[in-house]
């Protein structure tokens, strides 16, 4: 293989670490390689280019944005280049993070411990083999532009999918968490990693997740016209919490719908949560007291202890795929798996396990007395029409 012409990005919050491993790559005859001294600028360099990086090499114990997080956030991107860890944590964590990253699907090299060293390094480079672009969902991993954001938000290109969620005893849908897509008009169906942190960096993301809750409580509110009422969830960017008039935008626009607030689910993931808790607590209150459902997205990637939880008025848990996904085999998963339920069922808090993909999931998550399961086990996100056949055929997991 021509070494010298595969891209490679490097990510660590150390200079020297950085510097040591481009000088140990530049030997081994890679010399087309960036480097990022942190996760928010390594992702900065994935959506910035236009070929897309063979090999990341990434720390995993990084200060503001940590390798773990890192890896979701590119898995988000359907970033399919191949993946090295490099950590000083003990073996035990770096089999656990190789776990992680295959639960993500990336595609991962092989995870070596520090301090690096050039065999350890060429040995896994070896293993390369570039694949085909990797078309996990059916959508690019290209992104749009500003000006395309901002052109499209209102047009037909913004488009709603939805994913059913299912009562595990009962075996009935109960609710559907809606899933943004855009429709581009040359590039195809593109996914929410190629414009939700474009609009979050940018500073268009509330005019965005306001375009989103409005198209997804109108179709709500067409749904209850046709005699359906579910559950709806819509995933919401946490600095738009602290936006103006937020709020009533929030009561007004699903009320002018029909909806009772608490068929209403407002999601925000728990590393935005955690980042943020102090300046949307009011907010969380008010629209609690309003009765929406408020539920924190991804459980288990961030680092809430029991106390926070306790103070936040969150009324689901939703378990990071991560933890579900395999977790009948994987016994790291699977601790993080009950030790969340556990703790979900102490603060009386509905349980979401999200990507179950097989019958051992379901019955791992039966088991555990999780109430709800969301993952292509059940139904993958649809458009609406493919959701009302799908409600009239359902007759439950088989
Ligand atoms: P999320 O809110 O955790 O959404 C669940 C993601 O898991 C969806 O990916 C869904 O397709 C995927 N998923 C569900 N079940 C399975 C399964 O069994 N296996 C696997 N492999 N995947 C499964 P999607 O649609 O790509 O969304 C990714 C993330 O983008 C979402 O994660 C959410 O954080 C964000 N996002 C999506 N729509 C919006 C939106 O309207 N606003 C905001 N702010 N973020 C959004
Ligand atoms: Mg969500
Ligand atoms: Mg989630």
């Amino acid at each position: 293989m021509d070494t010298s012409s595969l891209k490679v990005l490097v990510v660590d919050d150390e200079a020297f670490v950085l510097k040591l491993t481009v000088r140990i790559l530049s030997k081994l005859g890679y010399d087309n390689v960036v480097t990022a001294d942190n996760g928010v600028v390594a992702l900065g360099e994935i959506d910035n280019v236009t070929t897309p990086f063979d090999v990341i090499i990434c720390d995993l114990n990084m200060p503001e944005m940590d390798g773990i997080a890192f890896m979701r956030h590119a898995a988000d991107r359907n970033v399919s280049a191949g993946m090295i860890l490099l950590s000083g944590e003990d073996e035990r964590m770096l089999e656990t993070a190789r776990d992680l990253a295959a639960a993500h699907k990336l595609h991962i090299l092989g995870v070596i411990p520090k301090p690096l060293k050039p065999d350890a390094l060429s040995n896994l480079l070896n293993t390369f083999q570039p694949t085909a672009v990797v078309e996990k969902q059916g959508w690019h991993q290209e992104g749009i532009s500003e000006t395309e954001l901002l052109d499209g938000m209102n047009s037909d290109q913004l488009h709603l999918v939805y994913q059913p969620k299912v009562n595990i005893s009962t075996g009935e849908v109960t609710g559907v968490e809606t899933l943004a897509r855009w429709m581009h008009p040359e590039k195809g169906l593109l996914g929410p990693g190629a414009f939700i942190p474009l609009a979050e960096e940018t500073g268009h993301i509330d005019q965005l997740t306001c375009a989103i809750y409005r198209k997804a409580m109108h179709q709500a509110g067409d749904w209850l016209a046709q005699g359906i009422t579910m559950k709806i969830s819509v995933n919401i960017s946490v600095n738009s919490f602290t936006a103006p008039g937020f709020t009533d935008f929030l009561i007004e626009t699903a009320q002018n719908e029909g909806m009772d607030l608490s068929n209403v689910v407002l999601e925000v993931t728990e590393t935005q949560v955690m980042d943020n808790a102090l300046g949307i607590l009011e907010t969380l209150m008010r629209l609690r007291m309003k009765r929406f459902a408020l539920s924190i997205d991804d459980f288990g990637t961030g680092n809430a202890s029991m106390e926070q939880l306790k103070r936040i008025p969150f009324s689901e848990l939703k378990i990071d795929r991560a933890f579900v996904f395999g977790a009948a085999e994987n016994a790291g998963a699977r601790a993080i798996l009950e030790s969340s339920v556990t703790l979900a069922k102490s603060l009386k808090m509905d349980i979401v396990a999200e990507g179950a993909e097989g019958r051992e999931d379901w019955d791992l998550l039966a088991s555990l007395g999780v109430d709800t399961v969301q993952g292509f086990y059940c139904a993958k996100p649809m458009n609406n029409a493919d959701l009302m056949s799908f409600l009239e055929d359902w007759t439950g997991p088989h």
